[in-house]
């Protein structure tokens, strides 16, 4: 069976003096042994974090494809591991968009994140308006044939559907919609990969909350979740932790 996964991603939110919630949150999950926690701060805390929580699982919201280089600004796989990471977000709807990044760009950041060492969050979902019309399907299957690496260890890649008009909204789609865009993923995980498609987790991203969080994860095909705003302390965390576990 498929643990359940919930992941906090802080986005660009976090001083050294938030080390403290995340000290919370984990301290909080440890007493839910049958849910995986992890937290995705700013590059500037990965290193911070570790070590201020040691075992924890923290990660990178995002890693350049290239190991190491002339990319002034960029963070290296390798570099999230030096760290202490064990895991990265690649193609966050923050980044494809905010920042032109392609599904065959999102592709080579996960192979270097996957090659690193690094389990991976990648990230599909839809605008508004292709959900509107009635193509959220298509848009999302066509971004998994274009993002998902070939090769990797089931275990070490989860993908989160966050539909992008549902990201900091607090608009959630119904449940039929979550579990019929789950399954559709699933079924073209299996078509491409076989079983190891069932060992994959599909989290669930996009104003998920403590009061949401059950009806959400409850659902079928979804394996966690992937938090923004409600993340950011342990107050709002570790709610959506127990309705996990
Ligand atoms: P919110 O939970 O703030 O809607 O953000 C979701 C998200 O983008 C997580 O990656």
């Amino acid at each position: 069976a498929r643990r359940k996964y919930v992941v906090g991603n802080w986005k660009m939110n976090g001083l050294a003096a938030a080390i403290g919630e995340a000290q919370a949150i984990f301290a909080a999950a440890q007493a839910h042994d049958g849910v995986d926690v992890a937290l995705c701060p700013p590059f500037t805390l990965v290193g911070v974090m570790a070590a201020a929580v040691p075992g924890a699982a923290v990660g990178g919201q995002d890693c350049h494809s290239a190991a190491s280089g002339a990319f002034t600004g960029s963070v290296a796989a390798p570099m999230l591991v030096d760290a202490g990471a064990s895991l990265t977000i690649v193609g966050h709807s923050e980044r494809r968009d905010g920042f032109g990044e392609s599904d065959a760009e999102v592709r080579a950041k996960a192979e270097a994140a996957l090659a690193a060492g690094l389990s991976v969050i990648l990230c599909v979902g839809e605008p508004r308006e292709v959900r509107e019309s009635g193509g959220a399907i298509d848009h999302v299957l066509a971004q998994i044939a274009g993002s998902v690496p070939d090769a990797f260890d089931a275990d070490r890649l989860a993908i989160a559907y966050e539909p992008i008009w549902a990201i900091g909204t607090g608009l959630v789609p119904t449940v039929g919609d979550v579990e019929a865009m789950h399954g559709a993923i699933r079924g073209a995980l299996a078509a491409r990969f076989g079983d190891a498609a069932q060992e994959m987790r599909l989290l669930y991203g996009g104003s998920v909350n403590g009061e949401n969080a059950a009806e959400l994860l409850g659902a079928a095909d979804v394996d966690g979740a992937l938090v923004g705003g409600a993340s950011l302390t342990a107050g709002k965390f570790v709610p959506i932790v127990e309705a996990a576990a």
